[in-house]
């Protein structure tokens, strides 16, 4: 198993232990420079962002009589498809690990911003202020409109856990699921952007939804409204976002994401290294951010492990997993 980070290893040793398996654990990506460890091994399971490197990892793999590589993650965009193919190797993903994780997260960073626990922190902190202003009155979720745009596995776990407190929720999804419909209200985007109280974004990034909240959606919502975005941060536009909350056009925002994470999100860096962007919203009482997190529970690592190697084993004993990118 390449890049092994602590919060995976004790569920991979309990898993080692409970089927027999040896496995050894290395904390480097796969790539020119590593793919010898996995000489004498089965199969491999990896987990980077970083590319796997040159075709020749992927000759050595087949060399080393490897069948597969099971990635213990969702995205497989490191891997060079053709390379694998002319390989004979295959390739699974975990796509689906634990999407209530990520929703209630969500849920989360909504209640944390309508109960106002950000300001009063900074009050109490700040000036000794321990006031019951009126500015400080909250709402109650089941008064709430909870607005949902891309309705599928986290999407569908959030209406649920929103609509279990009480609320209205509405959704906007091109694609239609029967199995939401006891939870939510279909509806169209323009509809979900002007009526909800909490508005929680759900889809992947795509060309079509890059940028879908910026000015013109900002302009729309109410000024009572909280963005919630546990999905990707280019959905959203930063500096419309940092515009709208300085110009009171929503409440507040809670953020999992944001445009430009990758360079430090999930690792620590040097003050030079913090965009601005990121200084100025998470200065902001009313702005909670989280460093992508929403998925970082003992559920999900177990799950992304477990199914990893549950599926590299199928695959090394000749069977088929339901995990397999089409090559
Ligand atoms: P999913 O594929 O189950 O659901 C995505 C839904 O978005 C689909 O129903 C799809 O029809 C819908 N959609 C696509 N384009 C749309 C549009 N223009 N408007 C409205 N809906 C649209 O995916 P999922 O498992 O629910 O994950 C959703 C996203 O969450 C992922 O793509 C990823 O970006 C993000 N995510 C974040 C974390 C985290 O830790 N913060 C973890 C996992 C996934």
């Amino acid at each position: 198993m390449y890049s092994v980070g602590d919060k995976e290893v004790p569920f991979i040793k309990a898993f080692a232990d409970k089927k027999g398996y040896n496995i050894k654990m290395v904390d480097q990506p796969l790539n020119d420079d590593t793919v010898d460890l996995a000489n004498g091994y089965d199969g491999i399971s990896i987990q980077q962002t970083s590319s796997l490197g040159s075709e020749k990892v992927y000759e050595k793999l087949a060399n080393f009589g490897i069948k597969q590589i099971s990635v213990r993650m969702v995205g497989v965009d490191m891997i060079n498809l053709d390379a694998a193919k002319a390989n004979n190797l295959k390739i699974t993903n975990v796509p689906v690990y634990s999407p209530r994780a990520i929703a209630e997260m969500g849920v989360a960073h909504a209640m944390y911003l309508l109960r106002r626990i950000g300001i009063f922190k900074q009050r109490m902190l700040e000036d000794h202020d321990f006031a019951w202003s009126k500015d400080m009155i909250s709402n109650e979720i089941y008064n709430l409109t909870v607005g949902i745009v891309g309705l599928g596995n986290i999407g569908g776990a959030t209406a649920q856990i929103y609509k279990a407190l009480g609320a209205k929720v509405i959704a906007y999804d091109p694609s239609y699921n029967v199995e939401y419909e006891p939870f939510v209200e279909y509806t169209d985007f323009d509809t979900v952007i002007k009526n909800a109280d909490i508005l929680s974004l759900h889809t992947p990034l795509l060309p079509s939804t890059e940028n879908m909240i910026a000015a013109p959606q900002f302009k729309e919502m109410k000024d009572t409204a909280y963005l919630i975005n546990m999905a990707r941060g280019k959905l959203v536009n930063t500096a419309d976002l940092i515009a709208a909350l300085k110009n009171h056009q929503i409440a507040g925002a809670g953020l999992d994401t944001l445009a430009d994470e990758t360079t430090y999100f999930s690792k620590k860096v040097s003050a030079e290294d913090v965009p601005e962007d990121f200084k100025e919203l998470v200065h902001m009482p009313n702005v909670v951010i989280t460093p992508h997190t929403a998925f970082l529970t003992k559920t999900s690592v177990r799950n992304m492990v477990e199914i990893s190697l549950n599926d590299a084993v199928k695959i090394i004993n000749g069977g088929y997993s339901k995990n397999e990118i089409r090559l």
